[in-house]
């Protein structure tokens, strides 16, 4: 009987890449591994629904309660690897030895840490697990001052989140607008407009310099841990809640001279420089077959649609991580879908098509982000029917007259 196929992670890459082995007919022994103690489950409700008080926990589980008994699948939460050695196919865990016939590292993320701030002795929240947003989430009450450092997704995901529960919400975003690296200027600038309308103190361009711990006299007349930027202002605060974007988890493949640059390093079929180990996810970084460049980023939809491929390759299949990056959030009732990605070159372009007048939280309108002739990359928000849309022209040089109909 030959080795099992072991999955590492314990997120929606992992979780979607068993159901699918199983689903494809795959009927050889499966491990999971998932170091958090709990099944494989997805994330983005940790700032959304879940956070907001709206669903319970179970309905972030990427299986059902049960999925894995049920197909015998043996799940081995709570549990790290510690090692793994590509040549003699096998691993450590929990002390003990594994032999692998297949191999997926779907190991993830976690977020950056920000010295000043950890050092600082005030209350600190990061957010990347379900303890993580439970913890947060007993802290968004009505009154609480929420200073929030990142004007990233999550960021502005938490400040929704808090704002809605009544929060008094500060953010400080490095940048001249936040999320300015991923969208440009004009429409970062919508996004602080939104969080404006909505009570949110939104500062950009803004370098912390100091953040003091004790919840002594602050010299601001209030009381309260602070944060002091190189511009002189002064925020007191209850919570800090740092969103400085994540670093991939790839020690386990560095350690066992598996090829690492910003992730792990996979082809388009997602296999490592090792035979037989595959990565996938948040942790991988792919030699994108369309887009022409390395890719890696951190999407849910990346996530399943490489959960797919691995499974597919790991029963030795063919299947190749050819799709087109697409992301979403939903920021109060703003609602928006992105695909594509301008790559290394970026964008010399943007054009906004649909309403540009009203309160930036009901406006339906959408974003096209071209190079030269070429549309990169393309957004609808609050307009849901216009998704298809939106994938049929990412990549085409449709004129501008063609991207507003
Ligand atoms: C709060 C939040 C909100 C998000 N919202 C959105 C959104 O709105 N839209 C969107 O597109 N994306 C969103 N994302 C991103 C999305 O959730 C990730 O892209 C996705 O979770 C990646 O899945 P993954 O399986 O690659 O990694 P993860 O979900 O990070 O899972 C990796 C798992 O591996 C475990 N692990 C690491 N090392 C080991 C080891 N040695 N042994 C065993 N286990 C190990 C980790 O503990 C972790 O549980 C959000 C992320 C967060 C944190």
């Amino acid at each position: 009987m030959s080795a099992p196929i072991v999955l590492v992670g314990g997120g929606l890459a992992t979780g979607t890449a068993v159901r699918e082995l199983r689903s494809q007919g795959y009927d050889g022994e499966l491990v999971v591994i998932a170091g958090e103690p709990h099944a494989p489950y997805e994330r983005p409700p940790l700032s959304k629904g879940y956070l907001l008080g709206n669903d319970p926990a179970e309905k972030a589980l990427v299986n059902e309660e049960g999925w894995y008994a049920a197909h015998d699948v043996d799940l081995r939460t709570g549990v790290r690897v510690d090692s793994v050695d590509p040549d003699a196919r096998t691993l450590s865990a929990g002390g003990e030895e594994l032999a692998w016939s297949g191999l997926l590292l779907a190991t993830g993320a976690g977020p950056r840490r920000l010295a000043l701030a950890d050092d600082s002795g005030a209350p600190v929240h990061y957010l990347r697990t379900l303890e993580d947003s439970t913890t947060l989430k007993e802290q968004l009450v009505p009154g609480a001052r929420i200073a929030i450092i990142g004007g990233g997704w999550i960021g502005l995901e938490v400040a929704s989140a808090a704002r809605q529960a009544g929060a008094e919400v500060v953010v400080l975003e490095a940048l001249e607008q936040p999320l300015l690296n991923v969208l440009g200027p004009e429409v970062g600038a919508l996004f602080a407009q939104l969080h404006r309308e909505k009570g949110v103190d939104v500062r950009t361009g803004v370098r912390v310099e100091e953040i003091t711990g004790s919840s002594g006299s602050s010299g601001t007349g209030s009381e309260g841990p602070t944060i002091r930027t190189a511009g002189g202002d002064t925020f007191t605060f209850d919570r800090l809640v740092v969103g400085v974007g994540v670093a991939p988890i790839a020690d386990l493949a560095v350690d066992a001279g598996i090829a690492v640059d910003n992730g792990i390093l996979v082809d388009a079929g997602l296999r490592t420089s090792a035979p037989g180990v595959f990565a996938a996810g948040d942790v991988a970084n792919v030699d994108h077959p369309v887009l022409g460049h390395r890719l890696r980023v951190e999407h849910w939809d990346t996530a399943i649609k490489h959960g797919t491929v691995a499974a597919t390759n790991l029963a030795g299949g063919s299947a190749v991580a050819d799709h087109l990056p697409y992301f979403f959030t939903d920021q109060y009732a703003l609602g928006l879908e992105y695909v594509g990605h301008p790559g290394p070159d970026g964008f010399d372009r943007v054009v906004i098509t649909g309403d540009t007048e009203g309160p930036v939280e009901g406006r339906v309108f959408r974003v096209w982000w071209k190079r030269g002739d070429r549309v990169v990359a393309g957004m609808h928000v609050n307009d849901w029917d216009a998704i298809g849309r939106v994938r049929e022209l990412v990549g085409t040089e449709a004129d501008d007259a063609a991207l507003g109909s």
